[in-house]
């Protein structure tokens, strides 16, 4: 069991000891190997030190262009892949307070079921061989929580709460819509009564009007069972509607993190306001001026000195911005931080 302090994310509305998860200094880097003998010539840094937090109920969304890392943070923090350092500080009650990163393979296990993910493309994560009625099931079986009629009438109640009739148990995925299997994945991730799920890209593959109907689902969800979700997008539209909280990420860091008012109000780093002013906007009054983002996003293995994103910055400073990477600070009420020189400190 590991103490951690809270620090100026973790201090704004919630004390650090409400929350249910408090990331600290999360890295992934992939060795880069060459050669007959697998030298180590370097890394991707996919993940590069993230601080944040989730709270009991809460959504806070992971938000960036393709290849910023939000989708290994989220398999990272779950540990379905292995991070390469940082500590995730889990306090599923009052009395319970763990490091999943330096938990055993057996104690992890345990916890297992309290931490879920919803994949992108749920036709991949479904075996298209075993029915959906065993595939939601099965955690139940694994984990000796139900069998026989039991086991049926739970996978029943499953199916119900996400919006499908209990008799399409006997069905195989391929006789399903997108939309359709993305609810059989959210009973899955259900079965167990997670208390966190990460929703990696989980409406991105749908149409927008079965999107929106899984977004009311998982909001809906929320409520009922008390989740908290990670909530993996890069439509920030989406966002915009699911999240309590946001965090942006360029290049495997956080650049900016706060509420989600916060960060599409009052936006203070440069890339979340290109990102913002490219959301199309129905409303002539609400549409900001487009700040192209040009060039592409550098590469994870050598990024560029100074801040990450100057390279891209239509307001970089030469000098300044090329050389040091800023420090994160306070730049609003509570916990909205971001990392640029040029934002003002919050006093
Ligand atoms: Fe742009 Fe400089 Fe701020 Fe980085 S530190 S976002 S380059 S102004």
């Amino acid at each position: 069991m590991t103490m951690t302090s809270a620090t100026n994310e973790g201090s704004g509305a919630q004390a650090a000891t409400d929350h249910l998860l408090e990331v600290r200094g999360l890295k992934k880097h992939f060795p880069i190997r060459r050669g007959v003998l697998q030298r180590h010539v370097g890394d991707v840094k996919a993940v590069d030190g993230l601080d944040f937090t989730v709270g009991r109920g809460e959504t806070l969304s992971l938000v960036g262009e393709s290849g910023c890392g939000k989708t290994t943070a989220g398999r990272s923090t779950l540990r379905l892949i292995e991070p390469t350092a940082g500590e995730a500080i889990y306090r599923p009650d009052a009395a319970t307070e763990v490091d999943l990163f330096k938990l055993g393979k057996a104690e992890m296990r345990s916890f297992r079921r309290d931490l879920q993910i919803i994949f992108q493309d749920p036709y991949a994560s479904l075996n298209p061989r075993i029915t959906v009625g065993n595939a939601v099931g099965e955690a139940l079986q694994v984990h000796g929580l139900a069998s026989g009629s039991e086991l049926q009438d739970q996978v029943a109640e499953l199916l119900k709460k996400v919006g499908l009739r209990p008799d399409v148990a006997n069905r195989f995925p391929h006789e399903f819509s997108g939309g359709q299997r993305q609810r059989v994945g959210i009973a899955r991730a259900l079965a167990l009564r997670p208390k966190l799920i990460v929703c990696d890209e989980a409406v991105s593959a749908l149409d927008v009007s079965i999107q929106a109907q899984v977004i009311n689902l998982l909001k809906d969800l929320q409520g009922e069972f008390d989740l908290s979700y990670i909530f993996i997008a890069h439509d920030l539209s989406v966002v915009r509607y699911i999240s309590d909280r946001v965090a942006v990420m360029y290049l495997g860091r956080i650049v900016e993190i706060g509420t989600v008012d916060q960060v599409f109000d009052n936006p203070q780093h440069p890339y979340t306001r290109a990102l913002l002013s490219a959301i199309p906007r129905a409303d002539r009054s609400e549409r900001r001026e487009r700040i192209p983002l040009t060039g592409d996003v550098p590469s994870p293995i050598s990024p560029p000195s100074g801040c990450f994103f100057h390279t891209r910055c239509p307001v970089a400073e030469a000098g300044r911005c090329d050389t040091a990477y800023p420090e994160t600070r306070q730049v609003g009420e509570g916990g909205h931080l971001a990392a640029c020189h040029l934002t003002e400190p919050y006093s």
